[in-house]
């Protein structure tokens, strides 16, 4: 199966890798269950439903005319309308989306929360571009994404390059062309017109709550533990505010410069100011930061060890070098702020180590699942408080963490969280396909 998925779709290499890592999985769960391989459910997933691709042409701020490309794929719909976020950033292409969108119809399946899988975004890089030209662009963007989504078709959120201000901008065009308040097109709005408290906070709160749960089983607990974290986006800095909630320490950053290792453990109101306020660079941060911390530029910051490690950036960040380097420094847990930031050959050196390896599309789910919870405060009109979105996803961090870690028993994998998710993932979205029949 994976060499047709190869051949029919070139020069895709990260799809084909989210794609390997999943079938390699499901051989126990096909074996048991013949009516799922005879329906052909691994090949029709691997097909997404709809792609869509078109022209973003734009304005910059000196008059020039720019085009990026716009992507949306449409990847499942068995158990609720396509979920998943817009990626903007110059490495974006087809199969980058695809990748993404194939494992968020795992990862949806997993929060139990009746939502599909899909993907999206643009080759269009923010950094260092005005307000106004961010916001021509998110227009145009929408100009054309508009027509695509609803909040009974496909809602987009936020990834890297998308956050509250890009879904403003966006939100607003889509209201404007449509003419209706349809708040549950979009997830990740401001909390005073729609979006749901704890939204913002939620991929990183959930990853260290299923880390937590990890160690757990293993009969430790957080508080006391060192943490390398990398990335210092979204992701990251929420992160690092729950590990520190939770009485361990964050002792790095990282961007695509280099990394921060900070002895005292990350300031985060400093981190914050610099990132989210200034929307600078972690060399800023150590600037500032005084004596305790260190920039160390083009450094990989996995050669820091912790006892805990939180891939928080980017797809293949990791690789087996930094697992070897992070398994000399006794690295107990590593769990998946990102998507796909372990190399496959890492993956399995971590679990070969014994290492308890927390997949993305299991531990950093609290993002989406909050966007679930966000589309439910829509279509009833309502605004929960923060302390209830926090213990609504605590409660489905902790199943999806079950659910994961019965599955690999269950298929006789203990302890594999990989096959876990995979498998859980894939017997939800399978059934419903297959009760809904060929279509
Ligand atoms: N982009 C996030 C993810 O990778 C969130 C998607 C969403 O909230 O729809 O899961």
């Amino acid at each position: 199966m994976h060499a047709e998925v190869v051949r029919r779709s070139p020069a895709e290499p990260e799809f084909h890798q989210a794609a390997r890592e999943v079938l390699e999985t499901l051989a126990p769960v096909l074996a048991a269950r013949p009516e799922l391989a005879d329906a052909a459910l691994v090949e029709r997933l691997c097909e997404p439903e709809r792609q869509i691709l078109f022209r973003v042409p734009w304005q910059d701020d000196a008059g020039a005319v720019r085009v990026n490309r716009g992507f949306r794929v449409e990847f499942n719909s068995a158990l609720g309308p396509y979920k998943g976020g817009l990626r903007f950033h110059p490495s974006v292409n087809l199969g980058i989306v695809k990748f993404l969108g194939f494992e968020q119809i795992f990862k949806n399946a997993l929060t139990g929360l009746g939502i599909g899988g899909g993907k999206g975004g643009s080759d269009f890089d923010p950094r260092g571009r005005s307000d106004a030209e961010v916001m021509r662009f998110c227009q145009s963007f929408m100009t054309e994404l508009y027509r695509h989504i609803g909040d009974r078709t496909d809602v987009p959120a936020g990834d890297i390059g998308v956050g509250g201000r890009e879904i403003g901008y966006m939100f607003g065009q889509y209201r404007r062309i449509t003419n209706r308040w349809e708040a549950g097109v979009l997830t990740g709005k401001g909390p005073g017109w729609g979006g749901s408290a704890g939204r913002t906070e939620a991929t990183g709160y959930g990853n260290v709550l299923f880390a937590a749960e990890m160690l757990r089983r293993r009969g430790e607990d957080l508080p006391g533990q060192q943490a390398v974290v990398s990335g210092s986006g979204n992701v990251a800095i929420y992160t690092i505010e729950k590990l520190h909630a939770l009485g361990a320490r964050a002792l790095t950053v990282s961007d695509s410069g280099g990394y921060v290792r900070d002895e005292k453990g990350i300031d985060l109101e400093l981190l914050k100011q610099v990132k989210e306020v200034e929307r600078g660079r972690v060399q800023d941060y150590a600037q500032r930061r005084g004596s305790s911390a260190v920039f160390v530029p083009g450094g990989s910051v996995w050669e820091v060890p912790g006892d805990l490690a939180l891939p928080s950036a980017t797809q293949n960040e990791l690789d087996v070098v930094d697992a070897l380097n992070l398994i000399r420094g006794g690295v107990k847990a590593v769990s998946e702020g990102a998507n796909m930031p372990t190399t496959p050959q890492a993956v399995r050196t971590f679990q070969d180590a014994g290492v308890a390896f927390g997949p993305g599309k299991a531990a950093n789910a609290g993002g989406v699942a909050v966007s679930a919870l966000e589309m439910r405060q829509n279509s009833g009109r309502e605004a929960w408080p923060q302390d209830r979105v926090e213990a609504e996803l605590a409660t489905v961090m902790r199943d999806i963490h079950d659910t994961c870690y019965e599955t690999a028993e269950r298929y006789g994998v203990p302890g594999d969280y990989v096959a876990g998710a995979n498998i859980a993932g894939f017997e939800r979205v399978a059934d419903a396909m297959l009760a809904q029949g060929l279509v």
